[in-house]
């Protein structure tokens, strides 16, 4: 028996009647006799409004309690399809990051998976289970909750289905697959059959979100196959593995960035500012993409923007 992992985002179960769509994809490969199992993401734009909520409350919460509040959105979602597919007829179980053995490292809200522990997974399934698994989060050495960066949900499922050694894992999401440019702001894009996992991890990397930039990493280790495919319809869809193609141009991508520069005469030579910078960047949890020093300038380029509040945190270290 195949195992294949499937995921579906946040807009692939934004409402009962996607779950639906959702459930039948789920059935019509668990009656082709396979073990299955389903991650899901948080419904529609919960994570955001969860993290408005939160700083309504504080401006500064903690870490510990922001990934409480975070990982809530993905179990209602495991709650909800599991309750469908029951109703269905078939036998689904709900299972947290915890309960799914996914032990993390300590850094909240971008937390890297360092081990499954595919234990109780694989208990359900060999009771013929439909194993419904929270994406998104995981637990540390301290037995708290943490989460994997915003689209993490992706790097869950590829995760599991590496630990499972599963025959591929789908990616559903609101588009057919991956694009020669994003189809929600080029109409013109089309379709790429299929790509290597550079290509995708260079495009992951460089912003295209539909698929999280880490899940490409463990696709390519592990060599499992990740076919991205929409939700709402039966088309083919896109398969990111290892086969390349030479001489391509396969798709192209905007990346609006933050880059903060610090000039002065010498600042190569000036260590303590630079530890300073650094130091503060960590402090702020800035994911860092690009780091250059010239004699004049240190230029310092962020994955997300950075608010004017760190600005002037970084200003004031100097
Ligand atoms: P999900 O919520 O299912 O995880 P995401 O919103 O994270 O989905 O990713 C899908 C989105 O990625 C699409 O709606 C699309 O706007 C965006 N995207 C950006 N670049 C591309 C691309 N080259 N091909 C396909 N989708 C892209
Ligand atoms: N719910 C999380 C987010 O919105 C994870 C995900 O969707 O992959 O970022
Ligand atoms: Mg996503």
């Amino acid at each position: 028996m195949d195992t294949i992992v499937l995921k579906f985002g946040g807009s692939s179960v934004a409402s009962n009647e996607r779950l639906d769509m959702a459930a039948e994809k789920i059935i019509d490969l668990y009656d082709k006799n396979n073990n299955i199992v389903v991650i899901v993401s948080a419904q529609g734009k919960t994570t955001d409004k969860l993290i408005r909520e939160s700083e309504e409350l504080s401006r500064d919460p903690s870490d510990r309690e922001l990934d409480v509040l975070l990982s809530a959105g993905e179990q209602i979602s495991i709650a909800k399809l599991s309750m469908l597919l029951n109703e269905k007829g078939y036998p689904a179980i709900s299972l947290t990051g915890w309960q799914s053995g996914i032990f993390t490292n300590n850094t909240n809200q971008n937390a890297i998976i360092e081990n499954i522990d595919t234990t109780r997974i694989n208990k359900e399934l060999e009771e013929r289970k439909i194993v419904v698994i929270a994406g998104f989060q995981g637990f540390n050495e301290n037995l708290d909750i943490t989460t994997l960066g915003r689209g993490g949900s992706d790097t869950t499922a590829i995760a599991i289905a590496a630990a499972l050694k599963a025959k591929n894992c789908y990616i559903f999401s609101d588009v057919e697959g991956v694009y020669t440019a994003d189809p929600n702001i080029i109409k013109s894009a089309k379709k790429i059959p299929a790509l290597s996992y550079e290509e995708m991890l260079a495009l992951s990397s460089e912003g295209a979100k539909v698929l999280h930039n880490r899940s490409v990493e463990i696709g390519e280790k592990f060599k499992i196959p990740i076919i991205t495919k929409s939700t709402f319809n039966k088309e083919a869809g896109s398969v990111v593995s290892d086969v390349i193609e030479e001489n391509t141009i396969k798709s192209i991508v905007k990346k609006d960035i933050s880059r903060i520069s610090i000039i002065g005469n010498g600042i190569i030579r000036n260590t303590t500012a630079l530890k300073k910078v650094i130091s503060e960047i960590e402090k702020n949890k800035l994911e860092m993409l690009n780091l250059n020093v010239s004699e004049t300038k240190i230029s310092i380029d962020f994955k997300n923007m950075v608010s004017d509040e760190i600005l002037e945190k970084i200003h004031s270290v100097l």
